[in-house]
């Protein structure tokens, strides 16, 4: 990774930020002062480990972090090993035996909106509080696009859009009563014969569009932080662009879209709920290079600019922003040295204890 100075080249454990001369700085706290602003270090451990093997990774971390009391640390099992860790990592116990304070927090990597019903499946807000989960991760990348292709609603979209199956709806559709004058218009000039390659063409174009993005929409993200705010439960709300936005030089105005969409839903007064992890999609997962340090400092500042627009400026100034892409024990130092970085999601690092230890425990010597 690329170094680059920014306007505070010391970590900082705790800190409070401050804005002057338009820009964002971090002012060293003295540790559990009231206000200040700790790090979050957060494990997504996405669909791997079994319950016991969960509380078993947690040991190990937490091992390796006795006594560390100055940052949060959040554990990100599948929705199986919640209750496993959630009896695990009980206050008392954490600081028995670990010399831990509250500072370890169950994450859940997605919720729905509904409360119950039928959505077989799905797992609600009210389900997650029940078991002692404390935050939820609302949007990541993997759930916004990359489970399209695994679902294949692109596939199911072409399937639909062939001559003989439009041909076919189409005789149905005109033997029913009342049927949209509109859409049997537009089913007719489909299957004429002289538009045979523009339906194909339509066909790939959708194809090709749905396969990468047929995820959630940031309609289902809002609905999902609302229930979860609705439900106590704390928001860790990811953004990001994919590469082809960053190469079009459409990375802000993604953000800026799913951002504000987002935030559409949070009023002032829950705005302390939410965290904010901005990933950038190309640099997730394994052999992917995580961004610069330029490029993560752009865009921190950019969405809390973004949030100081919508909320204010102390509200900017508190708002917790993680990055995450590739953070590993090399490079965490290096990223939480920028000014508006306030911690970091972690996938692959967070599976190895070694590694994951080493992330929470940035900056110190021991
Ligand atoms: C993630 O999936 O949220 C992530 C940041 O993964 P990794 O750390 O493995 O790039």
């Amino acid at each position: 990774m690329k170094k680059t100075a920014d306007s505070n080249p010391k970590v900082y454990r705790n800190y409070f930020r401050q804005r002057t001369a338009n820009q964002w700085h971090k002012i060293e706290a003295e540790v559990g002062i009231p206000g200040a602003i700790r790090p979050f270090l957060a494990g997504n451990w996405k669909m791997n480990m079994i319950p016991l093997s969960g509380v078993a990774l947690t040991a190990r971390i937490l091992d390796i972090c006795r006594g560390i009391r100055d940052v949060d640390i959040g554990l990100a099992p599948p929705h199986t090993g919640l209750s496993t860790l959630a009896d695990y990592i009980k206050p008392d116990f954490l600081r028995t035996e670990y010399g831990l304070g509250r500072n370890v927090f169950l994450l859940a990597q997605d919720t729905f909106f509904e409360s119950k019903g039928a959505f077989t499946g799905e797992i609600s807000p009210e389900m997650l509080g029940a078991i002692g989960v404390d935050r939820v991760i609302i949007g990541h990348s993997d759930r916004r696009a990359n489970l399209g292709k695994y679902y294949g609603f692109a596939s199911s979209v072409a399937r639909r859009l062939t001559d003989s199956f439009l041909s076919d709806k189409l005789k149905k559709l005109k033997a029913k009563d009342g049927a949209d004058a509109q859409v049997i218009a537009t089913l007719e000039y489909l299957v004429a014969k002289e538009n045979h390659e523009l339906l194909s063409g339509l066909t790939r174009f959708l194809e090709e569009e749905l396969r990468e993005r047929a995820g959630e929409s940031d309609q289902s993200i809002q609905l999902k932080i609302q229930a979860a705010l609705g439900q106590g439960l704390q928001v860790i709300l990811c953004c990001g662009e994919n590469r082809e936005a960053r190469l079009a030089n459409e990375t802000f105005s993604l953000l800026d879209r799913q951002l504000r969409m987002a935030f559409e839903v949070v009023s002032p007064r829950a705005v302390s709920e939410v965290i904010i992890a901005y990933e950038p999609v190309w640099a997730i997962g394994e052999g992917a290079k995580p961004a610069t340090l330029e490029q993560i400092k752009e865009v921190h500042d950019f969405i809390r600019n973004l949030i100081m627009d919508l909320y204010g400026e102390q509200t900017a100034s508190n708002i917790r922003i993680l990055y995450g892409g590739n953070v590993k024990p090399d490079n965490i130092v290096d990223i939480m040295n920028i000014s508006g970085v306030d911690g970091a999601l972690v996938g692959g690092a967070s599976l190895k204890a070694n590694d994951f230890a080493s992330i929470i425990r940035f900056g110190l010597n021991t």
